[in-house]
């Protein structure tokens, strides 16, 4: 890159909203190889500029904000950062660094560096009082309720001084991250993109049940501050930590430039025998007063190095490209290469993304490939290094396991398939159909669906209304009340009405919300399936892309075989949305905090049918902002643009008038 001002400034303003992404929405937006890749081009550039260095540069602070969602915590011991090196070199310069700047002898205290998030805790009596994020170093986020439901933090320790702070990081162990993801897949929901944006995610939920179905761990590293207590090297807090009952890091003494070397090595060998990620290997000074001595610049202690494994890369042949179809319907080509040992595992295939990456390499069955693993993130294809082939692979017109058309999303590289019974996406279809916002079936959950579905029950969402008491009672964990209580859950959710129903079908782009817009303009289900595209164009909140993908689903056979074995069963096909009166036309509503009287989608529901609508999001267009308990930060923004605030109560009597 070009070394100017204008350039240093741009790359400034790209790594700061890149850290905006990471940091404070948990949703990077680029892998951390990349984001390190540009950083030390920065901190190049600054080298060589010293003079163009800005205070707000990534360089000069700890990332990250603290959310206003939390109370805020100043950490009495900074809560500091690591200066990265990539290579041995870089080691041993540092060590060498160490020996001009210390006379007296000392060693070093090798340890993973653990990929998650770092939270300070405190103890006080031996109990466990209070813990936070680092947020930008000096001051982080409460979030003691949170840490709470993590059964690996204990609560309280033993023989511990009257008030002590550690220093840890909070994980998703690969177990639990594989479990939730699977979970959400069967719900519909995306996956959790991975481990540590996953758990920094969760320590920051709103509500500490939620971050309890997280099953986050933690670990510590660090004595921040031990009241009346003195240690004299990081080896032995490490040891009084793991004597109080604290999961405590791996670590290894490390006395010569070489040791430290080894130890690196070793940890990045063992590192599929964590049960976290890691993105690196610490190398600190174990002595505190020399510690001390050294001190820190604004970011990082002058006394440790991180060093950053190379993601692992080798070539192989391909032998195959296979199409997967997703429970999202998702068509995912992979090769099948020839096996190769890559990060500690013998690798056979590797992802090809999508279409648009296949044509970018040019890549067919013959060649030769690069594959690289970058820790847990699976093995990709990079490049193609010998093209022994002809042409690049080209996706089949029809869904491999089900043979209906499949088609490209509007709004991505994504190729989907389209059809209503396709075996792939059953199992997520059924979930789907029967959920709260859909047809409402209690006790049919996804492991209910799972049962059902290995008894070979059911194979598509309509065959559910053939289920007798029989048959369900016979399944794996069902047993006889169970199956009776299903069978009229079943026949009572044959009236919930179109605008359910819509939604239960999965159409892309309808949801609850649109199905009850499609409800209000059709009164049966019929109706809607004459409807052309242009008319449902006309229907406000339905744009083009919703309109086509709601014609191509009516026209498929496989909705059709579908519709005609609700008709037959008597599932209702009839609209129940029907405009109460219009009071509320023309008014937009923003919902906060807790409701007690009315669920969420409830609330939403009412003011639709009175002719208002939901929002999201305060602005000056919000005509009210209805707040429930612990409102959030829509109340202050309504607050500050002046926009009239209600209660529940006065909610409900505007409803009732
Ligand atoms: P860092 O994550 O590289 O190092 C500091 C952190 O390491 C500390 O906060 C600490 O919690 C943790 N840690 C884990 N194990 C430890 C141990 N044994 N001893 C000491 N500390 C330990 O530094 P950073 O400044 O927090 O963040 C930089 C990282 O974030 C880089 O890896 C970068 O790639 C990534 N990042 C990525 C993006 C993106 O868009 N992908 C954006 C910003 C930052």
């Amino acid at each position: 890159m070009e070394h100017t001002i204008e350039a240093y400034n741009a790359l400034v303003e790209k790594l700061l909203a890149l850290s905006v992404a990471y940091y404070d929405n948990d949703a990077p937006l680029v892998s951390d190889f990349e984001y390190d890749r540009m950083n030390n081009e920065l901190k190049r550039m600054e080298a060589d500029h010293p003079e163009w260095i800005r205070p707000d540069s990534p360089t000069q602070h700890v990332g990250g904000h603290v959310s206003e969602a939390f109370a805020p915590v100043a950490h009495e011991v900074p809560l500091e950062s690591l200066q990265d090196v990539f290579s041995f070199e870089e080691v041993a310069a540092f060590v060498e660094k160490m020996d001009t700047a210390m006379e007296a002898a000392h060693d070093y205290v090798a340890e993973p560096k653990i990929d998650g998030l770092s939270v300070a805790v405190e103890y006080r009596d031996g109990r466990f009082y209070r813990g936070a994020t680092r947020g930008n170093g000096e001051v982080g986020e409460d979030v003691t309720e949170n840490l709470r439901t993590i059964r690996s933090l204990p609560k309280t320790l033993k023989k511990a001084p009257p008030r002590i702070i550690v220093r840890g990081e909070v994980y998703m162990s690969h177990d639990t991250f594989r479990t939730i993801n699977a979970r959400r897949e069967m719900e519909g929901q995306p996956p959790l993109a991975n481990p540590r944006n996953a758990a920094a995610g969760s320590l920051r939920q709103q509500d500490p049940a939620v971050c309890a179905q997280r099953m986050l761990d933690v670990i510590f590293f660090n004595i921040q501050l031990a009241e009346g207590v003195s240690y004299s090297d990081h080896f032995e807090t490490l040891e009084a930590m793991a004597a109080m009952g604290l999961p405590v890091v791996a670590h290894t003494l490390c006395k010569t430039p070489g040791d430290c070397t080894g130890a690196i090595e070793a940890i990045g060998e063992g590192r599929e025998g964590y049960p976290f990620d890691i993105d690196g290997a610490v190398i600190k000074l174990n002595d505190l007063a020399q510690r001390a001595a050294l001190g820190s610049t604004a970011k990082y202690p002058r006394w440790a190095v991180a060093y950053k494994y190379p993601p692992e890369k080798k070539p192989s042949r391909v032998v195959d490209i296979l199409i997967q179809v997703g429970r999202t319907g998702v068509l995912t080509p992979k090769a099948v290469i020839e096996p190769i040992r890559l990060a500690g595992t013998t690798v056979t295939n590797a992802t090809l993304h999508n279409q648009d990456f296949i044509e970018n390499l040019g890549v067919n069955v013959g060649d030769t490939v690069l594959v690289q693993k970058a820790g847990e993130i699976i093995p990709e294809v990079l490049e193609v290094v010998k093209k022994q082939s002809e042409g690049a692979f080209r996706f089949p017109a029809a869904c491999p396991a089900c043979g209906a058309p499949v088609v490209r999303d509007e709004d991505g590289a994504a190729i989907r398939c389209t059809g209503a019974e396709c075996p792939a996406q059953r199992l997520r279809n059924i979930v789907h159909f029967a959920s709260k916002d859909a047809m409402d079936i209690d006790g049919l959950g996804p492991a209910v669906v799972e049962s059902l579905d290995k008894a070979g029950l059911i194979r598509t969402p309509a065959e559910l209304y053939s289920l007798d008491a029989k048959s369900v009672a016979a399944v794996d964990r069902m047993g006889k009340k169970s199956a009776e209580n299903l069978i009229a859950n079943l026949e009572e959710s044959k009236s919930r009405g179109l605008a359910r129903l819509l939604c239960a079908f999965g159409i892309r782009q309808v949801g609850s919300k649109a199905a009850r817009v499609l409800a209000r303009h059709f009164a049966t289900l019929d109706e809607l399936m004459n409807a052309t595209e242009e008319q449902l164009t006309a229907i406000e909140d339905v744009g083009p892309v919703t309109a086509k993908y709601i014609v191509d689903w009516f026209d498929s056979p496989q909705s059709l075989h579908q519709i005609r074995l609700l008709r037959e069963a008597g599932v209702s096909f009839a609209s129940t949305e029907v405009i109460a009166d219009d009071r509320f036309a023309g008014k937009t509503f923003v919902l906060t905090g807790a409701l007690e009287r009315f669920t969420r989608s409830e609330a939403e529901q009412i003011i639709e049918r009175f002719g208002g609508k939901a929002s999201g999001s305060v602005s000056k267009k919000t005509s009210y902002v209805l707040a429930g308990a612990n409102p959030g930060s829509k109340l202050t923004k309504a607050e500050s643009l002046g926009i009239p605030v209600i209660t529940e109560e006065d909610f409900a009597r505007l409803i009732e008038e």
